[in-house]
């Protein structure tokens, strides 16, 4: 038999199983008995053998093997996903006030929203104010094509798209704002 242990989750509960050997990671009859064994709740093991755990290789540490976990969500949420339409980056909220700051706008601390900084101009009456209005015109492009990029994610079925698409081509959704073209849930900014 091959060598296993628990994984728990930060509650302590256990969440998954390390296993050396991929071939019974792989093998729902071993799994079951280990499972029963473990005392691992029914609707976990009903979960694994209907086929919704997630077995993927050991990178954390050199003793080899896979995991074998219980949930069937992918790996915590990746901050590089990848917009499920158009396939370009979708931003995280981090990344895109990242962004933001790069493009040199100000987070305004009391409302949360970004704003343009204008100036650094000098001159006379209408030049100073066209080149003023052409700066804040530039700016809202820039900052457009920013937020088109951010990421939002589905609650249910964690589909990520940019907000591009989602304007584009995604219902709307009965409770407001867009509803995923995927399972028809409401979208979450992408953390
Ligand atoms: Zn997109
Ligand atoms: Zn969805």
């Amino acid at each position: 038999m091959a060598d296993f242990s628990e994984v728990k989750d930060k509650d302590g509960k256990v969440c998954g199983l390390w296993i050396s050997d991929p071939k019974d990671a792989n093998d729902p009859v071993y799994l079951a008995v280990l499972m029963m064994r473990l005392g691992v709740p029914q609707d976990a093991c009903a979960r694994v053998m209907a086929g919704g755990g997630r077995v993927v290789a050991n990178t954390v540490d050199n003793k080899g093997g896979c995991f074998v976990m219980f949930d069937s969500a992918p790996p915590a949420d990746s901050p590089n996903a990848d917009c499920s339409n158009c396939r370009t980056k979708a931003f995280s909220t981090s990344e895109f006030e990242q962004e933001c700051e790069k493009a040199g706008f100000v987070k305004d601390a009391a409302s949360g929203s970004f704003k343009m900084k204008v100036g650094g101009l000098a001159g006379f009456g209408n030049s100073v104010f066209s080149q003023l209005a052409n700066q804040q015109e530039s700016q809202q492009a820039t900052f457009n094509k920013i937020e088109n990029q951010r990421g939002y994610r589905c609650r249910s079925c964690r589909a990520v798209y940019c907000m591009k698409c989602l304007y584009a081509s995604a219902p709307a959704h009965s409770r407001g704002g867009k509803a995923c073209p995927k399972c028809g849930d409401t979208f979450e900014h992408l953390e």
